[in-house]
């Protein structure tokens, strides 16, 4: 079932599109479903969890981190993380510069930027996320590597709302990319990632469709 949700997927979003399994919640049984089935990009939203399913998985996985990330835990996912999709302050930047540096890494960041209407969810503004890039420019900081946006629609049937905020982020990211170097625009969830390709999603962060 994994494995075909999975092929299916693939095939419907296409090659220009990079699928990351949210393996949030699953056991470890059924990630390693997924695994055989040739996924190796997955991502997962608390470093607790991340740090154990990295423990009890093969080594090839390409992690990303999309959840809240708390200072006081850099240090911890620092040696192996892929790329961090939840930078939302320079200091945490500056911090995951730091311990990347430490682990003689180069650690990949999506600046994630606030577009849905709820208030609890995490994230920049676009006039924040502007101050961010022209920060981190100027502290010159070696070891992270701003590869885009990564945003989270509203949680609405309001196929409109959706819409609009999908493409409030795809402006912002065509006005930064070229000046930035930037190639990833994360947005798109079981819900709503047609939606977000059709918008100019070329990364989309899929759980529960994948493991139904
Ligand atoms: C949980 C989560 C997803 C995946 O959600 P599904 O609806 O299960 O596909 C994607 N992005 C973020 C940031 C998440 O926390």
């Amino acid at each position: 079932m994994i494995a075909e949700n999975i092929s299916g997927l693939k095939q419907e979003i296409g090659q220009n599109v990079q699928l990351i399994v949210v393996s949030k919640y699953r056991t470890i049984e059924e990630i390693k479903e997924a695994y055989q089935a040739g996924q190796r990009l997955f991502a997962e939203n608390r470093v607790q969890a991340l740090l154990e399913r990295k423990e009890a998985l093969p080594d090839d996985i390409v992690w990303h981190l999309i959840g809240h990330l708390q200072s006081n835990k850099v240090k911890y996912i620092a040696p192996f993380i892929s790329c961090i999709q939840s930078i939302d302050s320079i200091e945490l930047l500056e911090l995951v510069n730091q311990q990347a540096a430490k682990n003689g890494r180069t650690i990949d960041c999506l600046l994630q930027v606030h577009i849905a209407v709820e208030e609890t969810k995490f994230g920049l503004s676009e006039a924040e996320c502007e101050t961010l890039i022209a920060q981190a420019k100027t502290k010159g900081l070696m070891n992270i590597r701003i590869k885009g946006l990564m945003g989270m629609a509203s949680n609405s049937d309001d196929q409109g709302q959706v819409k609009a905020e999908f493409l409030k982020l795809q402006t912002l990211y065509n006005k930064l990319k070229e000046e930035n170097g930037f190639d990833t625009l994360s947005m798109g969830m079981s819900g709503d990632y047609q939606l977000a390709i059709s918008c100019g999603s070329n990364m989309v962060r899929v759980g529960s469709k994948v493991f139904s």
